[in-house]
Order: structure tokens, then sequence, then C-alpha cells
């Protein structure tokens, strides 16, 4: 077991098992636990013993359900990559400051695809055994070059009448311009589409300028209209949030309110691609992204209880860990970490990553988690240099600092942002933007858990409890 003292009261202590069952002590009790002076016919041990803390004696218990519970939460793992993302085009309508992508003009045929590349992907993406099959298309703006959409798609779908696998198709987009003839594609596919909106009109398309500074309105369009034919659940919104986001928290939920969307992504700036270059002007510190993040959360609760339901989905992520103890869609929050185990990328030019992440390292010239490309079987990319960093650095548990980190068997690795930002896949907790985030949120929310009342509990709770194992559409400006 591990334990933290509790930020916000010196006395007590978050302790969790291996499995990520977890209860909150007084110092006082978990030091006569550790000593072994806790009476074991006590209510505290029994409630120890019911979360996997503690063993009253061989004969009455055994680590079964510690190891079934073990199982469960790292469920991920069997049957390899579920979510494998296309990026059929590099093009871009837009010169978003913070882009994580190495976008290039609409006229850049050169940046898409071939349908040769396609193939090879597609004969690659069978050789992985997982029964559950996320297809997300990404750019650049994967409209841009629809043509491959379909041709992908098709070819996925007729294979699949012989391999029987369950599919699910995303297509990460600006949703910009979308034609009668896309949608009905889309909807015959049941796609599910995932845009970018980062707030009001005024906050959006200063931050994603593009030609006619109208970006907010075609957005919009975009949702409507895939609303309309696809159906409201089929559509959903990210925010990347710039400085000058973070003075609105208020402002930018309300505007999802206003559009009838009941899921918010927070999700502070990524520190690759153009993101990087002009970090200094659109950039913030984890502590300014705290504190926003506090202010947002209090706003959501707030809209939730005048009778307005929309949850934070890396709020509810967290919650899930915290409240079950099932495995997760969400790659970048895993031990091993998601990179190359959960997810693979099939970029543009036939090279093969494990992470959005390292594709664009590699369009910044530093190829470290390359795999390799689709010519290749995937043997060959299982037994990459890249797979071997990966592999080595990507076990929270096995990490310096997180191996003592009560919350380890709630969080994740993520070699590849430790290697971007700190130069190296292993990284330094103390010093890492990845972990200070993630300790905070989960202070945070155990902290409002425990002074809630019992509305704002029971609302936390269903946040964490509706979430599934679906891998999310990956996290990418589109
Ligand atoms: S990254 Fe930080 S919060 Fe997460 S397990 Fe490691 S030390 Fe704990």
């Amino acid at each position: 077991m591990r334990f933290r003292r509790l930020p916000w009261d010196r006395e007590r202590a978050f302790v969790s098992s291996m499995a990520g069952d977890w209860l909150l002590m007084d110092m006082g009790d978990l030091e006569r636990f550790i000593r072994h002076e806790l009476a074991a016919d006590s209510p505290l041990f029994a409630d120890l013993q019911a979360r996997h803390l503690a063993i009253g004696g061989t004969h009455q218990s055994t680590l079964a359900p510690l190891f079934s519970q073990y199982r469960s939460r790292k469920s991920y793992l069997i049957g390899g990559p579920a979510l494998h993302i296309f990026v059929v085009s590099l093009r871009c309508h837009h010169t978003c400051n913070y882009c994580q992508v190495s976008r290039q003009q609409t006229n850049a045929a050169s940046f898409d695809i071939t349908g040769h590349h396609a193939r090879q992907a597609v004969d690659r993406l069978f050789e992985w055994p997982n029964p559950e099959l996320t297809i997300e298309f990404q750019g650049g703006e994967p409209l841009l070059n629809f043509e491959q959409v379909m041709t992908i798609t098709n070819l996925i779908v007729e294979r699949n009448r012989a391999e029987k696998r369950s599919l699910r198709f995303v297509l990460a987009s600006t949703l910009h311009d979308l034609t009668d003839f896309q949608l009905d594609f889309l909807a015959e596919h049941r796609f599910k589409l995932s845009t970018s909106l980062d707030g009001p009109e005024w906050l959006h398309n200063a931050n994603r300028p593009r030609p006619g500074r109208d970006s907010y309105e075609r957005t919009v369009r975009g949702i409507d209209a895939g609303r309309r034919r696809l159906g409201d659940d089929a559509v959903s919104a990210l925010t990347t949030l710039t400085r000058r986001s973070l003075d609105v928290p208020e402002a930018i939920i309300d505007e999802y309110r206003k559009l009838g969307l009941n899921s918010i992504s927070l999700r502070p700036l990524s520190p690759y691609g153009f993101a990087r270059k002009t970090a200094e002007r659109t950039g913030y510190s984890t502590n300014e992204y705290l504190a926003f993040y506090k202010k947002a959360f209090e706003h959501l609760i707030a809209v939730n209880k005048s009778g307005y339901p929309m949850d934070e989905s890396y709020a509810s992520l967290l919650l899930s860990q915290l409240f079950t103890s099932f495995g997760h869609g969400y790659v970048d929050l895993r031990s091993p970490s998601g990179a190359g185990l959960g997810a693979i990328i099939y970029d543009y030019d036939g090279r093969v990553y494990p992470s959005d992440e390292a594709r664009m390292l590699a369009a910044m010239g530093d190829h470290s988690f390359s795999l390799g490309d689709v010519s290749q079987p995937i043997s060959s990319w299982l037994s990459s240099p890249a797979m071997s960093l990966l592999l080595g650095a990507g076990v929270a548990e096995a990490l310096p600092t997180c191996a003592d980190c009560a919350y380890v068997p709630l969080c994740g690795a993520d070699p590849i942002e430790h290697y971007a930002r700190q130069g190296d896949p292993v990284g330094h907790r103390p010093t890492s933007d990845f972990c200070k985030r993630n300790l905070g949120l989960f202070d945070l929310l155990l902290e409002r858990y425990e002074l809630a009342d019992r509305a704002t509990k029971r609302l936390m709770e269903s946040w964490g409890t509706r979430r599934n194992s679906t891998p999310e559409p990956c996290d990418v400006a589109a």
C-alpha cells in the first residue's frame, strides 16, 4: 500500500492498494495499522480488508479479489491497440498559433496519404488482435482528403466481413464546409464527429485564425449539421486553452451550454509542434492552469445544479479511476503507457507512430519514437528501438517518485510527454508538468468531494461511473 498526506489536512492521509482501492485515514490510525497495533476486530480494520489493504489471516481471505481487481483496472492491455488513427492529410485552412500538427497549406496535395499507403495501413490494422477497433481520421483537416476517408473506411468495412471485429469510426475535424454527400457517407457508417471549439466567438476566432476570420461561425454550422444528420450524441467538442482562455472559464462553459453540448474537455496546451514555438505568447504555467480549472469546476457544478447536465471529460476520467476499478479508453493516462500499446498512428507518408505526440516530434525532426512504416509487419514495430524506449519508461509503478505515490494505481506514465518536455522518457516527476497537473487534479477532486454536499457528491460519482473503456477520440487540435 501507499499513502499521501492530504494537503488540506496534514493529520489524515489518502491510502491506496496496488489495485487502486483507497480510503482516507487519520495519520494516527495509519501508524497503528503499520505497526500491527490496530485491533483485527475494529471497524477500521474491516474497512481496510474490504479495500484489499489488509488481510486478517490466510485462513479467511486470499489475494484473489485483489488480483481480479488489478486485472480489471489494466484490462486495456488485453488485445493490444484499440485506437488506430489515420492521418489522411496534413493540409488545413487554419493557422493556429498553438497547433501541435505540422499543418500545410490547403493546396499542398503532396501532404495527402496515397492509396498505396492507405491499403498497406489497413492490412496492418487487421494484424492487431483487438476485437474492438476504433478508427479515427485526423489531419490537418481530414475533410480536405475525404476521398481517402471513404476509401479507407470502405476497405476496412469490406475486410471486416470476414474479420467480424466491432468497428467504431471517428472523424476529428473542424467540420467546416461539411457537404450533404459527406454527411450521408458519415451517417451510413455511424461516424462520431470530434471537433474543436475554444469558447465564445471572440475567443475561438482569436485562437483559430483562418481567412475570413469566421472559424467560429463555420464550426457552429458544422456542429449543427452533424447533429441534425448523425444525432446529438454523435458530435463532441474539445477546447484548447490559451493564455487568454484562462480569464474566462465561465464564458467557455456557458458557450458549450448555449450550443446544447453536455460535455466539455478543458485541456491544457501541449508541448509539441507549433505549440512549442509559440509557448511564450500562448502558454502558461501548470499552477495557472490548475487555478483556472478550479474556477471552471465550480462553475460546472453550478451549471449542473441549475438543471443543465454537463461534465468535464478529464474530471470524469479521474473520478472513474477513483470510483470504479475498470480500465479506461484514455491512452495518455495508462500504465503501462498507452503509446504503442493502446494506440497506433498511420501518418500521411506511410510512417507509423505509437502516439500523436510521437508524430509531432517527428515533424519537428526528432524520430526517436518512430516505429517504422506501413510496409513492415507489426512484429517489426514491436521490436523497434522506439518500442523499447516506451516499455522501459512506460510503467509508472516502476518509475522514480511514481513508485511511491499513492495515486499511481490511478495515474499513468506518458514517456513521450516527458521526453518532449524534459529530454528523457523516464522524466523527473518533482519538476514534471504532467505530474504536477495530475497530482493537482487528484487532490482538487478528492478535496472537493470530501467537502461537498450530498447533491454534489452524487453528481461527481455519476461523472465517474458513466465512462466506459471505448478509446477517446484523440486530443488533437482539429
Ligand atoms: S505522475 Fe505524479 S501523480 Fe502520477 S503517479 Fe507519478 S508521482 Fe503520482
